[in-house]
């Protein structure tokens, strides 16, 4: 313990200065990585030094380059890597290498990080720990007339989901024989193309789902809690856009049920570090598992709001080995974790709606943003005089609102939106405040097809 003096963050962005962030206040040196296109990106200079990385790489290869993060860590003293989400976060190769060279990889062990990398195996995990699954092939399938068998079988519609996928892509909805050979050959290449890996499987879809995430921190020692749920139904094409914490739909026999099983899972697992275990949930109530992330979330700011937990911290001082309940990291047992108020976080993206949410580009020229009670923001390069290139994913800023009810985080939620002025580059803010003030938004009953069913949000 107290091994964790300096952390390098092999990441960009709003996520690498939130771990910069929990490092300061827990008094650790912090390392900086960034792409030749990052060198005036502000994360670099949140951090107490900065490197380059990737030369001669792509903008994004250049986070991927593990040799040359590596290198950082190992010439500038660095105890631990944290890496963020995306780019190496569930990457098995950083992780081994971490151990090889002696450096702390702050996130779970190697074995969750290759269970729940890949969909089947964590289905396979969920499956042995006894929780509900959604009816699905019993391993990747190999040919179309395997998912032609599931489907008569099952009955359509189904979806073809890649093993490897993530962040909302590699899945096709097939809904009847006609197009089903199509989304076959299309799954299988595209899951090649994106994710190296053309292993695909199939499951039923399920209809007027709700998303529901459990948010879990293990340590060392076995033991695991869970900081209770999220609600993330509110998605575009199988992304998230807004979330809220807790989920307010649901009776509270049905909450801690989806709250038992997640624990369930990772004590089965011996999970350690923050992770989260996502669920599908019918009207009526009943929930399956989808899959396991094993890494910080983007939306772990409305958690760390209603529990007043910081996620991250946690994360780190348990990569040190304290424990969850040690005076260090401060985690009250399960029974004494509170759940305070309600949260909700929009991410404001540099997209335009009225053009199928086009990523835009160029200097941001004005940038005032809202604040005031209950108001937390988390921002990559969010300020007058930025330019916003097309090199990486277009999060901007993360607004986060805390009101002791659902209805007054709205409130404020609006309020913060529509204290932003942004002007040189477009934004989903308008859009954004059509979702939040919707009814349905309100009572807290959007599902997944919430935002492609309801063409009023786009005027
Ligand atoms: P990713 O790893 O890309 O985020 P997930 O497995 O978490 O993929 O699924 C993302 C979203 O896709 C879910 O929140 C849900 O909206 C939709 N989805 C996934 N599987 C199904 C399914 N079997 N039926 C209906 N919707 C699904």
């Amino acid at each position: 313990m107290n091994k964790i003096g300096t952390v390098l963050v092999a990441n960009r962005g709003e996520i690498a200065i939130r771990v910069f962030r929990a490092c300061h206040e827990l008094g650790i040196r912090t390392v900086a990585v960034y792409s030749k296109e990052d060198n005036l990106s502000l994360h670099r200079y949140k951090a107490d030094e900065a490197y380059l990385i990737g030369e001669g790489k792509s903008p994004v290869e250049a986070y991927l380059d593990i040799d040359s993060i590596i290198n950082v860590a190992k010439k500038n003293n660095v105890d631990a890597i944290h890496p963020g989400y995306g780019f190496l976060a569930e990457n098995m190769d950083l992780a081994k290498r971490c151990a090889e060279e002696g450096l702390i990889f702050i996130g779970p062990r190697l074995e969750h990080l290759n269970m729940f990398g890949d969909k089947i195996k964590a289905r396979n995990q969920a499956i042995t720990a006894g929780l509900p699954i959604i009816p699905g092939t019993d391993g990747p399938v190999q040919s179309i007339d395997e998912v032609k068998a599931f489907a008569m079988k099952h009955g359509f519609p189904i979806i073809i989901k890649a093993s490897a996928g993530g962040g909302g892509r590699g899945m096709r909805i097939v809904r009847g024989p006609e197009s089903l050979s199509e989304a076959y050959h299309r799954a299988k290449s595209e899951a090649k193309t994106s994710f190296g890996n053309d292993e695909i499987y199939v499951e039923k879809l399920l209809e007027n789902t709700k998303h529901i995430e459990v948010q879990i921190l293990g340590d060392a020692e076995g033991n695991i809690v869970h900081l209770y749920e999220r609600d993330c139904s509110v998605q575009r094409r199988h992304q998230k856009m807004v979330e809220i914490a807790p989920s307010i739909a649901f009776s509270d026999s049905l909450r801690q049920a989806v709250c038992d099983a997640a624990v369930k899972l990772m004590k089965h697992v011996n999970y350690l570090s923050a992770g989260t275990v996502e669920f599908l949930v019918t009207p009526d109530e009943k929930f399956y598992f989808i899959e396991v992330n094993p890494r910080i979330q983007v939306e772990h700011t409305i958690t760390e709001m209603i529990t007043g937990i910081d996620i991250v911290q946690a994360q780190i001082l348990i990569a040190d080995g304290y424990s969850l309940h040690s005076e260090e990291v401060g985690i009250p047992k399960q029974e004494n974790i509170s759940c305070h108020g309600h949260a909700i976080q929009c991410r404001v993206t540099t997209e335009d709606p009225a053009n199928n949410f086009m990523p835009d580009t160029g200097k941001i020229t004005v940038y005032r943003s809202g604040g005031g009670f209950g108001v937390r923001l988390d921002a990559g390069n969010a300020y007058a005089g930025s330019v916003i290139t097309p090199h990486y994913d277009s999060l901007l800023v993360k607004v986060s609102t805390w009101g002791l009810t659902h209805k007054s985080a709205i409130n404020r939620m609006r309020r913060a939106l529509g204290e932003f002025r942004i002007r040189g580059i477009k934004t989903n803010i308008a859009f954004l405040d059509n979702v939040v003030k919707h009814e349905k938004f309100l009572s807290g009953t959007c599902d997944t097809i919430f935002i492609d069913s309801t063409p009023e949000l786009f005027v």
